[in-house]
C-alpha cells in the first residue's frame, strides 16, 4: 500500500485526490488548512462556478512556458472534464462564449458532487490541518503538520496561489516547494480590477458597457480585449478588463486604457450626432448620446470631450461633434496599476514549470513530489479556463506518473 498525501483541498487537490484514490493500492490523505475543503470554489463565477470553457486550448494560458499545459489539457480537456463531472452526477449548461456552469447555477453543486465522490472513494480528509513543512525522508517524503509528522510515498502539492486572499489564497505552496529546492517566478495579481485616475470611473460607479479595450503605452498597444466593462470607485472591472489585467500588472508604469464605447468608427458616429443636432436643436448637449449610451456615460463623455453640456445642440460646431465622436471610441483612462491579491481571481506566475515534467507533473528535482493547479506558473484567461487547468492538472498529478 502506498501513502499519497495531497496538500490542499481546492479544485485541483480534490480531483488529484479522487484520481489517486482510483488505484486501490493507494491510501490517500487530503490535508486542508481551512475548516472545510473547496472554500474558494464556492465563490467562483460569482457563486455560480464557471467550471470550464468549451474552447479551453493552450493559447488561453500564460506563464514562462505556455506550452507546459499541453499534455494535461490534451489528456483532460473541457470535453473530458464535462464527462467526468457528468459521471459524478453534475448537470451543466453552456452559456455565451463557451462558458459552462452547473445547471443549478450554484457553485455548491460542483463542490457537493466532488465531496460525495471523495467520501465514496475513501479519501481521508483532515481539515484545519495545514501542512507546515515538507522534507525528504529516508524513504519518500515527510509532511509536518501541527504535532505530527506524516510519511508519504508521494506528495501532491495543490495549495493554490496567492490570489483570492480572503478565500484562502496563501503563499504556503511556494514555501513548501522551496523547502525542497524549487524556485518560483515573480507573482502578480491577474484577472483583477484596474486602478485608474478615479475622476470619471467614480462618477460612473456601477455603469456597465460593452466595450473594446486597448492597453497602450503611448501609441503602442500592449493588449486588447472586448466585452463587458464596469466602472468602479477606483477604476474599471469586468471580464474585458480582467483579460487585460495580466498585461497591466506586468507592464510597468505609464500605461493608458483606451476604451471604445460603441462598436463603430468615429466616422460612423459623426453623422449620427449630426442627425441628432438637426432633429433636436434645442436639446442640451449633455443629452446628445441619449439612446446610444447609458445616460450617465453619455453625459460624462460630453464633459470629458470638453463640450459645454448646457449649450443647446444647435450651438455645437462640426468640430465639437468630431471631438465627441472621437471621445466615444477613444475614451482614455491613465492606469495607476491593478488591485492586489485580495481582489485577484488568479495568480500570474508560480513554481517554475521547467522544474516539473509536463507529461506527469512530477518534480524533476524530487522524485515522488507532484504539483498542480494555480501554484504552478500557469494562469488562464477569464471564462472558466483556470478551473479547467485545475481539473486537468489535478487529474494528471493524481495519476502519479503512471
Ligand atoms: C473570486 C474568485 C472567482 C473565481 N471564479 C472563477 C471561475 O468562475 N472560473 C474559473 O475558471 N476560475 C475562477 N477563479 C479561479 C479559480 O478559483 C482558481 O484558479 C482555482 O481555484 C485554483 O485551484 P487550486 O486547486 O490550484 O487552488 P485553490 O482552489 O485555491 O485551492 C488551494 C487549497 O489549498 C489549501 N492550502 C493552502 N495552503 C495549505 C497548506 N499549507 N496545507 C493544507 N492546505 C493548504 C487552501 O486553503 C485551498 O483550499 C476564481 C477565483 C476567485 C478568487
Amino acid at each position: 500500500m502506498k501513502t499519497v498525501i495531497v496538500i490542499g483541498g481546492g479544485a485541483s487537490g480534490l480531483v488529484a485526490a479522487l484520481t489517486a484514490a482510483e488505484d486501490p493500492d493507494n491510501r490517500v490523505l487530503l490535508l486542508e488548512r481551512q475548516q472545510r475543503v473547496g472554500r474558494k470554489l464556492l465563490a467562483t463565477g460569482n457563486g455560480r462556478c464557471n467550471l470550464t470553457n468549451t474552447g479551453a486550448a493552450p493559447e488561453h494560458y500564460h506563464g514562462e512556458d505556455p506550452a507546459f499545459v499541453r499534455p494535461a489539457l490534451s489528456a483532460f480537456g473541457p470535453g473530458e472534464a464535462l464527462d467526468y463531472f457528468h459521471s459524478l452526477g453534475l448537470l451543466t449548461a453552456e452559456e455565451y462564449g463557451g462558458r459552462v456552469y452547473p445547471l443549478s447555477d450554484s457553485a455548491n453543486s460542483v463542490l457537493d458532487v466532488l465531496r460525495l465522490a471523495l467520501d465514496r472513494a475513501g479519501v481521508e480528509q483532515r481539515c484545519a490541518c495545514p501542512a507546515q513543512a515538507l522534507r525528504r525522508g529516508k524513504k519518500g517524503l515527510l509532511v509536518e503538520t501541527e504535532g505530527e509528522t506524516l510519511q508519504a510515498d508521494a506528495v501532491i502539492l495543490a495549495c493554490g496561489g496567492a490570489a483570492g486572499a480572503r478565500l484562502g489564497g496563501v503563499m504556503d505552496g511556494y514555501r513548501l516547494a522551496r523547502d525542497l529546492g524549487h524556485r518560483r517566478t515573480g507573482l502578480y495579481p491577474a484577472l483583477v480590477q484596474l486602478v485608474t485616475e478615479p475622476e470619471y470611473p467614480r462618477a460612473l460607479k456601477g455603469v456597465r458597457a460593452e466595450s473594446v479595450l486597448r492597453l497602450c503605452r503611448g501609441e503602442r498597444v500592449l493588449a486588447r480585449s472586448r466585452g463587458e466593462l464596469q466602472f468602479t470607485e477606483t477604476g474599471v472591472s469586468g471580464p474585458a478588463v480582467f483579460d487585460l489585467s495580466r498585461a497591466a500588472a506586468t507592464g510597468g508604469e505609464g500605461l493608458t486604457l483606451r476604451i471604445a464605447l460603441l462598436p463603430l468608427d468615429a466616422d460612423e458616429i459623426l453623422p449620427l450626432l449630426g442627425a441628432r443636432r438637426a432633429q433636436y436643436p434645442e436639446l442640451a448637449a449633455s443629452e446628445i448620446f441619449t439612446g446610444m449610451l447609458h445616460n450617465r456615460l453619455g453625459r460624462m463623455l460630453v464633459k470629458y470631450a470638453g463640450v459645454n453640456g448646457n449649450a443647446p445642440l444647435r450651438e455645437l460646431t462640426d468640430e465639437s461633434l468630431r471631438t465627441l465622436s472621437r471621445a466615444c471610441v477613444d475614451f482614455r483612462l491613465p492606469v495607476k496599476g491593478t488591485e492586489g491579491f485580495d481582489h485577484a481571481q488568479v495568480t500570474a506566475g508560480g513554481l517554475r514549470t521547467e522544474e516539473f515534467d509536463p507529461a506527469t507533473l512530477e518534480s524533476r528535482l524530487v522524485p515522488g513530489l507532484f504539483a498542480c493547479g494555480e501554484l504552478l506558473d500557469v494562469d488562464g484567461d477569464c471564462g472558466g479556463y483556470n478551473l479547467q487547468w485545475a481539473w486537468a492538472s489535478g487529474r494528471l498529478a493524481g495519476r502519479l506518473g503512471i
